[in-house]
């Protein structure tokens, strides 16, 4: 059978996968992306839960996603219509607040330094001592190494470690800070705090997930005349003639002449296993768990989005002033720890505690229910080698968050990647 110059298979439709599948629609290719699951969205995806839309983890974006937003605008997201912008500011209850001002970059963030309460002045001083250096250094390390090494060797106190970077380090690379990636941590601020003050902003979905990403961006491929098939799970691939073909269990084997793989890690082992190509080392994975809380409908957080530093909960989430989901608190949990070891029930009961002793006027709450994302991110460890989008074979190309990039497994990653993977196609 004579495969049409370019007839693109798209394998996964998490956000690389639709990312790249849009791009390729856009510029009239024909592309098919082809989901295992029943819907699509991938690690960034909605699911009803007492009648309510849920996410299966509270994402944040930043002002400094500029590929995701650019994607957004380009399927006809208006950005006010489902994100909260809010000016960086880190509310963690009982120990520190920090807003940015709204001057221009860097100075935003300086006069936020500056007038944060609960840091001493030596403390507010060591950290801009050291965006000095970030600066001076360009955000570039000669070498990887864990974060925590390098703020130690940069006098970084230990109270400010455990208020300031640690929570940084989990909520942009859910990664422990004595082995995340030091460089992959400082692209992250680099791209959010050196150039344009709106980059270091908050942006939190007013929408769920799929509303937000994954149901716009599947509109517009369908548009654009690509196709999608769900439920549609790719056993294999095989090397042809004219290109690849892809063996369903479900239904007969189809033939592509280029073909992306945008599904995790440990899924492209298994469906690459006839091919001829350099297998990388195993990804480590690391956990996020989203405790939701749902409290009577009167009852509101002092914030949109709180920090805690001492027990289980990172961040709580108040749905009901971001989404409407009155009375509704969303908890995170990032990377392992010992709270992996407690059942669900019992992990749900401990939050609702320490909310309780955070706010103690909370009433008892009506449920609660854990989502627990076991393989939420790959293990941004520091010198971790990721694998390009080109792959040894011709017309065979990676996306996903986890391939070769400056960001750690984020929305944005998986964005660029997909982004990335489509353009090498159209210009092969
Ligand atoms: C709980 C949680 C919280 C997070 N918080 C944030 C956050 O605050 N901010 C942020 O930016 N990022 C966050 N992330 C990370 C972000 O969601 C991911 O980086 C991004 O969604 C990854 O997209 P992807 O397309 O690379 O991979 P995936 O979303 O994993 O997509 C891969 C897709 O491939 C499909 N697939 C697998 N095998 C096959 C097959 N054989 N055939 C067909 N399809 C297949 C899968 O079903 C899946 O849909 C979070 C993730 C989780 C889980």
């Amino acid at each position: 059978m004579d495969v049409p110059l370019k007839k693109v298979a798209i394998i996964g439709g998490g956000l690389a996968g639709l990312s790249a599948a849009s791009k390729l629609a856009e510029a009239g290719i024909d592309v098919t992306l082809f989901e295992a699951a029943p819907q699509l969205g991938g690690r960034a995806r909605a699911f009803i839960w007492k009648g309510k839309r849920l996410d299966n983890g509270q994402h944040i974006l930043l002002g400094a996603y500029q590929q995701t937003l650019k994607l957004m605008a380009s399927v006809g997201i208006d950005e006010k219509n489902v994100l909260l912008r809010l000016p960086l500011a880190l509310n963690m209850h009982q120990s520190f607040s920090l807003k940015a001002m709204r001057l221009p970059a860097p100075l935003h963030l300086l006069f936020g330094l500056l007038t944060a309460t609960g840091l001493s002045w030596h403390e507010r001083f060591t950290v801009i001592r050291f965006f000095v250096w970030l600066k001076a250094i360009r955000y570039k390390l000669t070498q990887d190494r864990p974060l925590l090494d390098l703020l130690i060797q940069k006098n970084q106190p230990t109270r400010l470690i455990k208020w300031l970077w640690e929570p940084l380090c989990l909520a942009a690379l859910n990664t422990p800070i004595a082995s995340a990636s030091a460089q992959t941590f400082l692209n992250v601020l680099r791209d959010s705090f050196n150039q344009n003050k709106n980059d270091s902003d908050l942006l939190l979905p007013k929408v769920d997930l799929s509303a937000l990403l994954s149901e716009p961006i599947a509109e517009h491929i369908k548009k654009h005349g690509g196709k999608i098939a769900l439920s549609m799970a790719v056993s294999d691939i095989e090397q042809t003639m004219n290109g690849f073909n892809l063996n369903f269990a479900s239904k007969e084997a189809s033939e592509f002449s280029h073909v992306v793989i945008a599904t995790s890690p440990h899924h492209v082992h298994a469906i690459t296993s006839q091919l001829d190509i350099t297998r990388d080392a195993a990804f480590d994975y690391q956990p996020i768990y989203t405790v939701y809380i749902q409290y009577p409908s009167h009852i509101k957080l002092p914030h949109v989005m709180t920090g805690f530093t001492q027990g289980i909960a990172q961040w709580a989430f108040d749905r009901g002033q971001l989404c409407g989901q009155d009375g509704l608190i969303a908890v995170i949990v990032s990377a392992e720890g010992a709270h992996q070891k407690l059942s669900q029930e019992a992990l749900g009961e401990s939050i609702v505690e320490e909310l309780k002793e955070s706010f103690p006027d909370l009433p008892s709450p009506e449920w609660h229910k854990v989502i627990a994302e076991k393989r939420a991110t790959f293990a941004c460890v520091s010198g971790l080698k990721r694998p390009k989008q080109l792959t040894q074979l011709a017309n065979l190309y990676l996306a996903g968050d986890y391939t070769e990039g400056d960001y750690p497994a984020t929305i944005e990653g998986a964005i660029r990647s997909g982004l990335s993977a489509a353009q090498l196609i159209l210009q092969s």
